[in-house]
């Protein structure tokens, strides 16, 4: 049987994510107990290619019309005209507003078709059916929805949360190495943020996780179960949410320095800089032993994700540009910046106010 996860959402859309080896060859039934006539997939094609029969066979088998709408694999796809595309593919396909949207493949995919469902015909129902380990631990989970702005990240969007949500552990065999270690930075976050004994437990079981075995179900699940938990108190993002961007702020801007889709960075990557530096950064402030800090970057490093500003592959430029692109992510009041610090592992907080020329003077250091 599958690990499930109840997300109790008020007003009728509380939701389960099922966590399991092999849960897309089943996806119809569970699909279908949502109560619809058709349920279209809309995935990336390299998910297609590997999952789309699949889960399309399944639907049907449990009594669904299906079809597959595949876009372009990348960031890219996040954009109007991807969206303007999966909208008319949807219609194309009949869709109506008691039908599903099922969103297969990673956090572009979901992101771009929980937009889809949010705004078609004023909102469809959706199921995600996240494939990557970031889209199952985090992006799947929450409600969030939207594409890019040529003007920036994620502008344009939409609050839809999920119907249901099927992560299948056992897709995550085909990803490639580097966005398995990617997705596990975001896994290592959750122990970071506010749960020392799941960082501890990362330390020690994070070879089973990569390998595929019982203990990937596990870190899914208290993953999942963590980012429920901060998502129905905070569902908007008004507060303990921003918690959830722990090493985001770092993360963010070295993403943009070196261009969303260039190879140089994948998120993940980014992220795992961002964690490393701000611990380093809270530990320099006072508020966290160096020692923690030191564990950090060493269990990100093991698992093999980059750890300091150095490693960007082609560089990062100076404090300044670092600076620079963080301002643009975030809300500079009066020079002052608001992050993510820590006062240790799994003692995170929200922390406005930090000088600008404090945050200077540590990048100059790092770099
Ligand atoms: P992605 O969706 O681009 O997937 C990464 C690559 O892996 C793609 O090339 C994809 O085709 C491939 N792939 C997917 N599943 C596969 C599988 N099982 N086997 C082999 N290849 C597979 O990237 P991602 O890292 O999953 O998601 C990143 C996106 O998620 C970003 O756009 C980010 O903004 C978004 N995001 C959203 C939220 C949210 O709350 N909505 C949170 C975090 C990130
Ligand atoms: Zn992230």
């Amino acid at each position: 049987a599958p690990l499930t996860v109840h997300v109790p959402l008020d007003g009728g859309r509380d939701y389960d994510i099922l966590i399991g080896r092999g849960l897309l060859a089943s996806a119809g039934a569970r699909v279908a107990a949502l109560g619809a006539r058709a349920a279209v997939i809309v995935t990336d094609e390299t998910v297609a290619a590997l999952y789309g029969d699949r889960v399309r066979e399944s639907l049907e088998a449990a009594g669904l019309r299906s079809g597959v709408i595949a876009v372009a694999p990348g960031e890219a796809s996040k954009s109007y005209a991807t969206y303007a595309a999966v909208s008319d593919g949807l219609l194309a396909h009949r869709v109506e507003r008691n039908d599903l949207v099922v969103a297969l493949g990673g956090g572009v995919v979901g992101d771009l078709a929980g937009f889809a469902a949010a705004t078609l015909r004023r909102g469809v129902r959706f199921v995600q059916a996240p494939t990557t380990l970031l889209a199952q631990v985090d992006s799947s989970v929450g409600g969030k929805t939207g594409i890019n702005s040529p003007l920036g990240k994620n502008l344009i969007g939409a609050f839809h949360q999920p119907r249901l949500v099927l992560a299948d552990t056992a897709a995550l065999d085909t990803l490639t190495q580097r966005e398995m270690r990617a997705g596990y930075a975001e896994v290592a976050k959750y122990g970071l943020i506010g749960d020392a004994g799941f960082f501890a437990w990362c330390e020690a079981n994070w070879r089973g996780l990569f390998a595929g075995g019982p203990e990937r179900d596990e870190a899914v699940a208290i993953c999942c179960r963590a980012k429920a938990a901060v998502v129905v108190r905070d569902e908007r993002e008004d507060g303990e949410r921003a918690l959830l961007n722990l090493g985001h702020t770092f993360g963010h801007a070295l993403e943009r320095l070196t261009g969303y889709d260039s190879g140089r960075l994948v998120h993940g990557e980014g992220v795992a800089i961002g964690l490393s530096l701000a611990f380093r950064f809270s530990a320099r402030l006072g508020l966290c032993p160096g020692q923690e800090a030191g564990r950090v970057a060493n269990h990100l490093a093991l698992a093999g994700l980059p750890t300091r500003l150095q490693q960007v592959p082609g560089g990062c430029g100076d404090a300044e540009a670092i600076l620079d692109a963080m301002a643009q992510d975030k809300k500079v009041r009066d020079g002052a910046l608001t992050f993510i610090l820590a006062r240790g592992i799994g003692k995170s907080f929200i922390a406005p106010g930090i000088d600008r020329a404090e945050v200077r003077a540590f990048l100059d250091d790092e770099l």
